[in-house]
């Protein structure tokens, strides 16, 4: 057994079918009499029963939260924070709805109930992106941390199939890079495997019957998995790639992962051969970047950067970020390997073979 570090996680979590029922005494055990409840216009409904559970728990509401966490939004929202006097927020909705939650929190530390109806696993971390002046920053800071989650199968029932998918696979993506971090350690292995396994077993009968609730059931709970993942270890090549060309295109997050992941795995998976294996393992198949591109393609998701709306003038200037400042990573990260790994993704290329003829097999032979 390799030396590992394992810290445990904060979070209470409450996961099942029905669970929303359980909001008012999750509310009330966190000592918050007046939550500022907050969501996504497109989630406002939703955000509104959450409300009527609450009662006289409710200070307000607001629901004007956006992709990316812009910081002009969470001024606003705090404005609204203080002037109904919220001692705590109760957030319903996907990542942009609880990054908005934690970016309240950080400025005022008070504690926060997330309710994901996403698979993207913000809701475990102590990580925050913020926009501003067209610049995503990320910190890491324990006061972020939600208290609280209430997983609600029932509430995912309607995300959309391709929303589903894309989701599912920037899950994937976490825990995909956990089981090559420098810091990982068993346990998260085993969360990361078994994340990968319930979501490729249930991403494909989802995209075909979206109310399956076993599927949805199986979904969310890969989702919380990935997210422990995400929020436990470090992060790589892949997670560099989706934040730069996230600031630099405005490329839809999920989906941008669920484009960039089998290439990413391509480039580490033979500077990672462990990590490719229980990859492969975990999905069923023998190669782990073919297997993930066969799922994502099986859950719906685009097929290439193109298609996302990135213009390939930006594999250029995006190489350049994206090298400049690398994050830890099995494989070295070279301008030409990630140039050339954009230009695959870019493309849409399928993937195929073991990778000894992509771009960082002269790296590894050297
Ligand atoms: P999102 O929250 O914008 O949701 C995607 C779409 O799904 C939106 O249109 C939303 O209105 C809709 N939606 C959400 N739940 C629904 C439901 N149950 N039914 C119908 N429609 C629903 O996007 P996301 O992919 O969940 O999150 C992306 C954001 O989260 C990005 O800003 C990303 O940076 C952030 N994120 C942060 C972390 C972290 O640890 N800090 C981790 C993952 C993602």
């Amino acid at each position: 057994m390799r030396p590992f570090t394992y810290n445990g996680f904060a979070s209470r979590v409450i996961f099942g079918s029905g669970t929303i029922t359980q909001l008012e005494a999750e509310t009330q055990r966190l000592c918050v009499s007046r939550a500022l409840v907050i969501s996504t216009p497109r989630q406002k409904d939703m955000a509104e029963a959450a409300a009527a559970l609450l009662g006289d728990r409710v200070a307000g509401m607001f629901t004007g939260a956006t992709m990316h966490t812009p910081v002009d939004v969470t001024e606003q929202a705090i404005g609204e924070l203080r002037r109904c006097r919220a001692d705590g927020i109760v957030a319903i909705g996907g990542g942009s709805t609880t990054g908005l939650g934690k970016a309240i929190a950080l400025r005022t530390d008070l504690p926060q109930l997330v309710i994901p109806t996403t698979y993207a696993g913000s809701e475990m971390t102590a990580i925050l992106g913020q926009t501003e002046a067209g610049r995503k920053t990320t910190l890491k800071d324990p006061k972020v941390q939600p208290e609280t989650i209430i997983y609600d199968v029932e509430l995912t029932l309607k995300l959309p199939p391709q929303v589903s998918g894309v989701s599912g696979m920037n899950a994937i993506a976490h825990a995909v890079e956990a089981l090559y971090a420098p810091d990982g350690n068993p346990v998260i292995d085993l969360m990361a495997e078994d994340g990968i396994r319930a979501l490729a077993r249930s991403l494909p009968a989802i995209v075909q019957t979206p109310d399956n609730p076993q599927a949805r059931s199986d979904a969310l709970y890969g989702a919380w998995l990935c997210g422990i993942c995400l929020g436990s270890v470090s992060m790589a090549l892949h997670h560099k790639l989706c934040h730069t060309l996230g600031g630099m295109f405005n490329l839809p997050h999920a989906d941008m992962h669920a484009v960039l992941l089998p290439y990413a795995m391509r480039y580490n998976a033979l500077a990672a051969p462990h990590a490719a294996a229980k990859v492969a393992a975990a999905l069923g198949v023998d190669d782990a970047a073919i297997g993930l591109q066969a799922l994502a393609r099986a859950a719906g998701a685009p097929r290439s950067l193109r298609d996302l709306g990135m213009p390939e003038h930006g594999i250029e200037s995006a190489t350049e970020v994206a090298a400049s400042n690398p994050y830890a990573n099995p494989a070295p990260v070279t301008p030409e390997g990630i140039r050339k790994l954009l230009a695959q993704a870019w493309a849409g290329d399928d993937i195929q073979g073991n990778g000894e003829n992509l771009p960082f097999s002269e790296h590894m032979k050297s």
